[in-house]
């Protein structure tokens, strides 16, 4: 018996241990404490009505033998991959058919399940810093990894290395940390560089409910050129308060030939294998999302978090700290002021203003002196730690 020695290889990740642990030890000393979280990477607005409603109703004929479900067909139900494939084609211009999509229960599972596709000797390029599940899953198959920098000077959106070899690549826009979007013009030298390296690009598209920028597409197929070399993860956990429901999909275009073979036929075979699709009832659901009502109602609550966001910025703006984010997305991801480490700014955050964040040295070794806070919180309490906000940072 040989277990996977890749494994040992693993960061322990304990950002979010070390933060709750910090957070209980302030407590435990300002017991009277009033602490407002701004740390959330989780939604926190309920299901939209109509959605809602669908789940129930699809809830109720589970119940009744008439109407009762089992097993689902593989790759979802026709009726959600109709409707996503229309929310593409009304929404973002993007003619895919049905069977180009696979419904999912979420982005984290295919961003790591996509990788049984390709051998452990590809090499990987992951930016840095980044939603670290990437990175893991290529480091329990033991592939290599390159990464490329975001930093302040490139506005947290590294270009394409030229002249470097890569043949899976990551791209998560907008952005989690940064809260950075790439617009169409910088997306399209990414596709010409994959497309010219035999690359293949996996696009975390989670975010695109956020994107309201013109030149920042919401879907990477529609800059042209990308049906050859990419595909496409996204989910409804952001778009519609999915995150505990689970719900997302995979879109592996038919043109997607890497090597000269059937990327989608691959993907297809490995979740028949692998798979037994997302619960009748959570489809329904996701099904409701896509309807006029559901989608007026679920981006009610994206404006809810844009919002939220708009008002951290404001406070950054005005004590003049640089960030990136908060415009195409729920996060914004602040430079610290007066060189502190991210795990200072942290402490001193807590300690002063009563607000918590995530130092930004967590998402990898160029977050270290940034910070992200999020627009995922209560409205009032947002505004309260604003002003907060504003406060702590004139004294610093
Ligand atoms: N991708 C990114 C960039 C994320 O930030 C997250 C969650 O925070 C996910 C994927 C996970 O999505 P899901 O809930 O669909 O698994």
């Amino acid at each position: 018996m040989q277990l996977n020695p890749n494994f040992a290889n693993l960061s322990q990740s304990y950002l979010f241990t070390d933060i709750a642990r910090r957070v209980a030890a302030y407590k435990e000393e300002h017991p009277n404490a009033d602490i407002i979280r701004l740390g959330i990477g989780d939604v926190t607005r309920p299901l939209a009505k109509p959605v809602a409603d669908a789940l129930c109703a699809a809830g109720a004929e589970m119940a009744d033998a008439a109407t009762f479900m089992g097993y689902g067909p593989e790759h979802g139900y026709p009726f959600l991959r109709e409707a996503i494939a229309n929310y593409y084609k009304t929404k973002h211009g993007v003619t895919l058919s049905p069977d180009e999509i696979f419904v999912s229960d979420g982005a984290k599972s295919d961003c790591g399940n996509i990788l049984e596709l390709f051998t452990a000797d590809n090499t990987a390029l992951i930016p840095d810093p980044v939603y670290p599940a990437y990175v893991d899953a290529n480091v329990m198959d033991g592939r290599r990894i390159e990464y490329v920098s975001g930093t302040r000077e490139n506005g947290f959106l590294p270009a394409p290395p030229e002249g470097q070899k890569a043949d899976i690549i990551y791209l998560c826009s907008p952005n989690n940390p940064t809260g950075a979007a790439y617009t169409k013009k910088q997306l399209a030298a990414w596709i010409r560089y994959a497309y010219s390296s035999g690359a293949v690009i996996l696009f975390d598209a989670a975010y695109e409910c956020f994107v309201s920028d013109k030149d920042v597409p919401h879907s990477v197929y529609e800059v042209e050129g990308a049906k050859e070399c990419v595909v496409e993860i996204c989910s409804l956990s952001k778009t519609a308060g999915f995150t505990g429901l689970r719900c997302g999909y995979t879109v592996v275009p038919k043109g997607l030939r890497p090597a000269g073979e059937d990327l989608r036929g691959m993907w297809s075979r490995r979740q028949q294998a692998k798979f037994n699709e997302v619960p009748y009832v959570v489809q329904r659901a996701a099904e409701a999302v896509f309807t006029p009502e559901g989608l007026k109602a679920s981006f009610e609550n994206v404006d809810y978090y844009k919002k939220n966001a708009a008002v951290i910025a404001k406070a950054l703006d005005k004590a003049g700290v640089w960030y990136s984010g908060g415009v195409n997305s729920p996060y914004l991801w602040l430079a610290c002021p007066g060189n502190l480490t991210s795990w200072d700014f942290f402490d001193k955050l807590l300690a002063e203003a009563g607000v918590v964040g995530t130092p930004g040295s967590g998402f990898g070794k160029n977050g270290e002196g940034y910070f992200r806070l999020t627009g995922f919180g209560d409205a009032a309490r947002t505004e309260e730690a604003a002003q907060r906000l504003t406060a702590f940072l004139k004294k610093l």
